[in-house]
């Protein structure tokens, strides 16, 4: 699936900031992200809320040699489409987790940078505490004692909306398999800068249902 979004972000002093797409690393990985950083000069490493690394302070002119040794790349993280998913520690780390949200939100990385007619924020929550705001995010997953409850249409920000819950029970697979059909369907049918929750009010949910669920 194509990435075409792309997230150097220009700093105040001309440097730039990069999202790395990398969202687990290894002590050896990490290392060597460190080692290159030094050489490059670079002395900030900062985390967004999807769990993504961003190096602050690059030369825009050695950002692809640093990725090419530091072995990284860069993440597809703004623009119109599919955004860094976020994700918690789920049940491989966390006491309360029901549902394994690493192994999930790998699985939903394929559609990062996906373009879209607007922004689509996805979340993957390990249990109802919610600590990645699923039902607040254009398509959230959250873990449940019987597999992954969807909701679809939620948004923060300037006009918050709580997501509606599509479907439930449902294990990775078939949780995957919806999270495709939502995307195709709103890339193919919704109006440009038009955000999920938007585009389902417009046709109706019913109609959404039966498109999304066959
Ligand atoms: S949502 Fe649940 S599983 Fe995830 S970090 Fe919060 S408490 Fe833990």
């Amino acid at each position: 699936m194509a990435k075409s979004m792309t997230s150097p972000i220009k700093q105040r002093d001309g440097s730039y900031a990069i999202v790395l797409e990398k969202a687990l690393a290894s002590p050896e990985e990490l290392k060597k992200i460190a080692e290159v950083m030094e050489a490059f000069g670079v002395k900030i490493i900062k985390f967004t809320e999807s769990q993504r690394m961003v190096i602050v302070g690059i030369d825009p002119e050695r950002i692809e040699e640093f990725c090419e040794k530091a072995g990284v790349k860069v993440a597809p993280a703004t623009g119109k489409g599919v955004r860094s998913i976020k994700f918690c520690p789920g049940k491989a780390l966390c006491m309360m987790g029901l549902q394994d949200t690493i192994a999930m939100a790998e699985r939903l990385m394929k559609f990062e940078g996906m373009e879209l007619p607007d922004k689509m924020k996805i979340a993957v929550s390990g249990c109802p505490n919610s600590c990645t705001e699923p039902a607040v995010r254009d398509i959230g997953l959250m873990g449940e004692k019987d597999g992954f409850t969807i909701y679809v249409g939620g948004s923060a920000g300037r006009k918050p909306r709580i997501g509606k819950v599509l479907a439930e029970g449902l294990n990775m697979d078939e949780a995957e398999e919806i999270v495709e059909k939502i995307i195709e369907f709103y890339k193919n049918n919704a109006k440009k800068g038009q955000r999920l929750g938007e585009f389902i009010e417009e046709i109706g949910w019913d109609e959404f249902e039966v498109c999304v669920l066959g």
